[in-house]
């Protein structure tokens, strides 16, 4: 299976700048500058149909083309890089192996769309990755691939690493401009989006590591290349996949993007733990709805696994065996984000610790009948939110009241957990 952003990797250690260059790396960069105009390298990316990793699965392309083209004034572009959605560790593990994709995918992200500064905003805790991106663009900006005049071109670019505070919201991409301008991490409404106003109030893309780590090859060998990777003729190239959970190897893996999720957890996965049977997953990080084993056929790309019910979200699947509670991971999740919530929407704030309440007492032998329309109800309600982060929050409580009322109902039978 072709590699794009595992190509450069070795085991164990961080790929070196000579070997970054030494595997073709900064030619994408060269040929840009070289001959391509910004113009040419948007519409490599958009014919390439990469769709942002981050979890949205927004267009790239898409997205760079609204920035206004000839407003004056600064405009910004900021690598996300906070990851923080439970069962998601597929940046860390791309940067702690090569930031250097990430480094020459921002020049030409910034090259592209005419931004002259670009800032990695990345989570506390990933030290390795950040001092491998600051070693990364030092020895980038020796080489004068970074910096004033680029190798001659006439385009400037500083990249700047910047420590996120270290909250769940500040990875939400308003937020996390807040917390840049150096202000509380609220959200921001939109619209506007950032690509029209965003950073101190200018044109700002905000894309993920592996969105941007995906645009030197597609530059490099072209859209149709970079299409033709994916395993279904909806999706495009590949995508790197978490995997925790009940199976054999928890591993982060580059596949084709359409790879089935069964083919996944018995490929890569090695199947279950020895004596294990496999009962449901989170398919694509905390916030997306559960799937079982009749979605083991779903092509994992995003239109396929939201047609069946949930989302790619980030790739980061959670694996459960048939002794797993279900409640008891949903309780789980929604501690995480209750206690993750800003605080500044009222929906988010109060609803989120409410339904902590409603699987608190499921859990523990006091649910109701009428608790699965309260649920129900939330599911809903929370929607009207301010951000994305309450929505997201409910798909596992979405899920739970899909796929496992049975379960909910032998918890309020039982007075009790089954599983304990
Ligand atoms: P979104 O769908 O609102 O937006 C996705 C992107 O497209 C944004 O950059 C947005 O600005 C842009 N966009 C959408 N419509 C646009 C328009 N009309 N004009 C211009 N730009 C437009 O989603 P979101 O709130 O940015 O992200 C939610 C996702 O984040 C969830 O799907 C979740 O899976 C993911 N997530 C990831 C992590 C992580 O650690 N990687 C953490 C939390 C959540």
């Amino acid at each position: 299976m072709e590699q794009v952003l595992f190509r450069h990797n070795r085991p164990g250690r961080a790929a070196t700048f000579a070997e970054y260059c030494g595997d073709g790396g900064f030619e994408a960069l060269k040929k840009a500058l070289g001959g391509l105009s910004p113009d040419d390298v948007q519409q490599m990316v958009v014919d390439s149909g990469l769709r942002g990793r981050g979890g949205a699965g927004f267009p790239t392309g898409k997205k760079w083309s609204f920035v206004p083209r000839n407003l004056p004034g600064p405009r910004w572009l900021i690598c996300n890089c906070d990851e923080m959605e439970p069962g998601t560790y597929k940046d860390r593990v791309l940067l702690e192996a090569n930031p250097y994709s990430l480094i020459e995918g921002i020049l030409l992200a910034c090259y592209a769309i005419g931004v002259h500064h670009a800032f990695i905003f990345i989570r506390r805790g990933y030290e390795t990755a950040a001092a491998n991106l600051r070693h990364g663009i030092a020895e980038a900006d020796k080489a004068e691939f970074i910096g004033d005049n680029i190798m001659g071109s006439g385009f400037s670019c500083a990249i700047d690493v910047h420590v996120s505070a270290g909250r769940y919201i500040c990875g939400e991409e308003t937020a996390l401009m807040n917390a840049l301008e150096g202000k509380r991490a609220n959200p921001r409404s939109k619209p506007p989006f950032p690509a029209v106003k965003g950073l101190w109030g200018g044109p700002t893309v905000v894309n993920n590591v592996e969105t941007l780590s995906n645009i030197p090859a597609i530059v490099a060998k072209g859209s149709a290349w970079f299409k033709g990777l994916a395993k279904v003729p909806e999706a495009a190239g590949t995508k790197l996949f978490c995997i925790s959970g009940h199976v054999r190897n928890t591993v982060c893996v580059e596949l084709p993007m359409g790879m089935t999720l069964g083919e996944i957890i018995d490929g890569p996965c090695g199947g279950m733990l020895p004596g294990r049977k496999f009962k449901a997953c989170i398919p694509g990080g905390a916030s997306t709805p559960f799937f079982t084993a009749d979605h083991f056929a779903v092509p994992m790309d995003f239109d396929a696994v939201a047609k069946a019910g949930s989302r790619l979200g980030t790739g980061g699947i959670v694996v459960f065996d048939e002794n797993t509670c279900m409640v008891g991971v949903t309780l789980n999740l929604i501690r995480f984000f209750a206690r993750e919530s800003c605080g500044w929407c009222t929906p988010c704030r109060e609803g989120l610790p409410f339904v902590h309440e409603v699987l608190t007492r499921m859990e523990q032998g006091r649910g109701r009948e009428e608790d699965l329309e309260i649920l129900s109800e939330h599911v809903h309600y929370l929607n009207y939110s301010f951000c994305a982060l309450a929505p997201g929050a409910m798909g596992p409580v979405e899920g739970l009241l899909r796929l496992f009322k049975d379960e909910i109902r032998e918890h309020i039978r039982k007075n009790g957990c089954p599983f304990k």
